[in-house]
């Protein structure tokens, strides 16, 4: 069997229980315990002289091998093009997105470096897996070293469609990079079909068969392979988790108040302004939910050198403040807004206690969290998903309250339907949403991709 080759922009740790580390991770360690390999990238390290050799830790018959990045790498690369040019673009936001020649030199430059220590590690047969927007470049460095591996490439955010892509100066050259891979997999159809129609409208692509292009004179499979959740393990894990410290002292806190639960990264992607509005929207229509009901909304700082970061955060504490000394009570508190990361397994707790699953990105690639907070309900009695359409997991997730999270009393119309749906209701559509969750669960999408490589017709 050949060796996998995992290539990420962070490796995650290899004692996964200490981490915060999701499905992913898990995973990607799977898959490489399985087939043995390595997992290659960053090691989250900025320094001032880097060492130019990769450091190697063996566990078993997986290699990790990172990299440290120096301050000028990580600011050009990292946090400028990957995160101030890439990400917002490929969330829409081109009002956010900058873009300079600099941070474009430095994205090759570490996308290059990262091609020439992997290349000096591959083996013939290997089979190498790129994972997301950090490094779209690297196959085509790849290939231009004289590597014929088997090259996938799966991108977690989503591909807008060209008349977004086209705003970026140096597109052509980002898409064919991408079509350096032999599988090119994306979360959903909706990102496939951007995809291949920039190709056939701006580089005179072709479509030459089922899940084939052809383009930049290469051939290659192209997929949607939405990303998923450690279904069975969720499910247990949550119970388990209703009995935890926290959780009990959350329940405690709400007494008999009904919880509505988001859970982000604090990013612009995200759509936790309008979150709040349509919160604040569910107070003023629908007056009877004062004290009744608390929304606690986590939100972990990210990316918090990226000035945009710290934009959206004071425009959310000034949200909360407001909402809060609006509708407060000397005993109740409408929004716990809380700047600060929990472990996964503490959060499945938290999802089991909530009513509601409010989840509304503007935009988002898939959105584990939409997926995990269904796997933790208790089947009897479970709470509602309220989901955006815009995020990729809406595509599968038909079942949810599906909301424009744009249109704030929609929004606060859907959160007060959940608050109120019958029990029945609730069960149905739990039911029929947990089918898509263990018909396509993370090992399935892992194994899905890796098939899909495995099968890749090498083009010349
Ligand atoms: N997460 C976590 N602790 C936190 C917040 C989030 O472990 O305090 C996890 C969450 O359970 C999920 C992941 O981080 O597995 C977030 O993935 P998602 O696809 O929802 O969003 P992303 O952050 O990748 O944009």
């Amino acid at each position: 069997m050949s060796r996998l080759v995992v290539v990420s922009n962070r490796v995650a740790p290899i004692d996964d229980k200490k981490s915060a580390s999701g499905g992913l991770a898990v995973a990607m360690h799977a898959a490489l315990k399985a087939q043995g390999g390595i997992w290659f990238g960053w090691s989250g390290e900025v320094v001032a002289a880097p060492d130019p050799e990769p450091k190697h830790f063996d566990s078993k018959n997986i290699t990790f091998a990172t990299l440290d990045l120096s301050q000028r790498d990580y600011e050009e690369y990292y946090n400028g093009f990957a995160n101030s040019t890439l990400w917002p673009l490929f969330h829409y936001r081109l009002d956010l997105t900058e873009f300079s020649r600099r941070t474009y030199a430095g994205y090759l430059r570490v996308n290059a470096l990262f091609a020439g220590k992997l290349s000096a590690m591959l083996k013939p047969d290997d089979k190498v897996w790129v994972h997301d927007y950090h490094l779209l470049p690297l196959g085509e460095q790849l290939r231009q070293m004289g590597h014929r591996q088997r090259l996938g490439f799966f991108l977690h955010t989503p591909f807008p469609v060209p008349e977004i892509l086209l705003a970026l100066p140096n597109h052509e050259n980002l898409v064919r990079s991408l079509c350096a891979y032999d599988v090119v997999g994306f979360q959903t159809k909706r990102d496939v079909d951007a995809f291949v129609s920039y190709l056939i409208q701006e580089v005179g692509g072709e479509v030459v068969g089922e899940k084939r292009v052809r383009a930049f004179g290469r051939t290659l499979t192209v997929g949607h392979f939405p990303i998923s959740v450690e279904t069975a393990d969720i499910e247990r894990d949550a119970q388990s988790a209703l009995t935890s410290r926290q959780t009990e002292r959350l329940s405690e806190s709400l007494g008999d108040r009904d919880l509505i639960i988001g859970v982000d990264r604090l990013d612009y992607s995200k759509g936790l302004y309008q979150r709040f509005q349509a919160f604040e929207a569910l107070m003023e229509t629908y007056p009877d939910n004062r004290g009744r009901v608390t929304f606690m909304q986590i939100a972990p700082p990210t990316r918090t050198d990226v000035p945009e970061y710290n934009v959206i955060r004071r425009e959310l504490e000034t949200s909360a403040g407001h909402i809060n000394g609006k509708f407060a009570e000397f005993d109740w508190v409408p929004i716990r807004y809380l700047n600060k990361s929990f472990a996964r397994k503490t959060l499945l707790g938290f999802y089991r206690m909530a009513r509601v699953g409010f989840v509304t990105p503007l935009r988002d690639g898939m959105n584990l969290v939409a997926k995990e907070y269904v796997a933790a309900q208790d089947p009897e009695d479970p709470g509602v998903l309220v989901l955006s359409r815009f995020a990729g997991a809406a595509i599968e997730m038909g079942d949810a309250l599906i909301v424009n999270p744009y249109d704030v009393e929609g929004v606060a119309e859907a959160l007060q339907r959940a608050l109120s749906m019958p029990l029945e209701e609730r069960r149905h559509r739990h039911a029929a949403l947990m089918d898509v969750l263990r018909s396509n669960d993370i090992v399935t999408w892992r194994n899905r991709f890796d098939e899909a490589l495995e099968n890749a017709i090498p083009d010349a």
